[in-house]
């Protein structure tokens, strides 16, 4: 356990966790907020955004904001950022519990968990084949400095495609984008970017070779090619990063009115509708609102 008595818990420092913390540490509760990255961690990858109130253009620039807002309330004494990997949460009657990968197992009156989702990866799809190969970058997480010049396969056409594109107008990159049958009605808004090759698959298999990777590509009908390159990313979509003690639903997200009363969910772990910045943040701060009022109705 820690030895800081906080009153709330927040897992995940993104817009939600963030918003949960700052309107806990508002109301003169201390809040500990554990983040397995950075803050903001995911907005890294927004390089233009319109959609946010307050002139938000770009995430990382919402990121240094909310990690400016959470160092704020730290030096108030009511918040503390650990630095750590959340692996189970647990309610009890008069407490929630949340269990860190190393061992650590903090408490407080309540649990916000805002883990947002997490990047699907070859494994999680039936069209890919990769044994052996660990880990590929997603392409949002992927800079044009790092592509310049390359041969890129990208397994996916998900919509950040046409975000990194827009985001990168100048970039001189090559992307032979491999996509099943289910991520076709995705690629009418980037047909046009010369700097791609759509390319629909039933599957392709990717091994690592000395030159890079080498890439074989099944085209319904037609025999299969193969080809190297020097980069492959993923573009597949995302899933839950639902932690353990979550109760989870369809797909893997957690409907808040499921879980326990003293874990709150909020942001983009809650469902697959509704994952933008402005929303994760109403919710992060409704979340840290709940177990307020529900301390107030209850008489010391
Ligand atoms: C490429 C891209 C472009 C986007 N563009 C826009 C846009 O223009 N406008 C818009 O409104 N939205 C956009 N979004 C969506 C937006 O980023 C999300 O809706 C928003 O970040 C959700 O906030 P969140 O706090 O729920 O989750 P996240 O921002 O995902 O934050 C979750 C945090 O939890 C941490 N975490 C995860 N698991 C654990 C664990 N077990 N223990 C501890 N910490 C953990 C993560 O490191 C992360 O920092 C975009 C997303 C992507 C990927």
């Amino acid at each position: 356990m820690t030895s800081w008595d906080a009153d709330l818990l927040v897992v995940g420092a993104g817009p939600a966790g963030v918003a949960a913390a700052v309107m806990a540490s508002s109301l003169r509760m201390k809040v500990l907020v554990v983040e397995a990255e950075q803050v903001g961690s995911k907005l890294q990858a927004i390089g233009a955004m319109e959609n946010v109130p307050g002139g938000w253009s770009t995430g990382p620039a919402l990121a240094e904001a909310l990690a400016a807002d959470l160092a704020r309330h730290q030096r108030l004494g009511r918040v503390r950022v650990l630095s750590g990997r959340a692996v189970r949460v647990t309610g009890h009657g008069d407490r929630a519990e949340v269990a860190l990968d190393d061992g650590r197992v903090l408490a407080a009156s309540a649990a916000v968990v805002a883990t947002g989702v997490t990047a699907l990866a070859p494994g999680d799809v039936s069209w890919i084949a990769a044994p052996d190969i660990g880990w590929l970058s997603p392409l949002w997480r992927t800079t044009a400095d790092e592509l310049d010049g390359r041969r890129t396969v990208v397994l996916g056409a998900d919509r950040p495609l046409g975000t990194w594109l827009r985001a990168h107008p100048n970039a001189k990159v090559h992307f032979d984008v491999l996509f099943p049958e289910v991520d076709q009605y995705k690629t009418d808004e980037v047909a046009d970017d010369q700097r791609l090759r759509l390319d629909l698959i039933e599957r392709v298999t990717v091994a690592r070779v000395p030159e890079g990777f080498r890439v074989t590509a099944w085209r319904s009908g037609a025999a299969a090619h193969t080809f190297t390159a020097d980069a492959v990313l993923t573009n597949l979509g995302s899933k839950p990063a639902a932690i353990p003690g979550l109760v989870a639903g369809a797909g893997g997200y957690c409907p808040p009115d499921e879980q326990h009363p003293r874990i709150l969910v909020a942001g983009d772990l809650k469902g697959a509708k509704m994952q933008r910045i402005a929303v994760a943040m109403g919710d992060g701060s409704r979340a840290a609102l709940t177990p307020y009022y529900q301390a107030q109705a209850v008489p010391s």
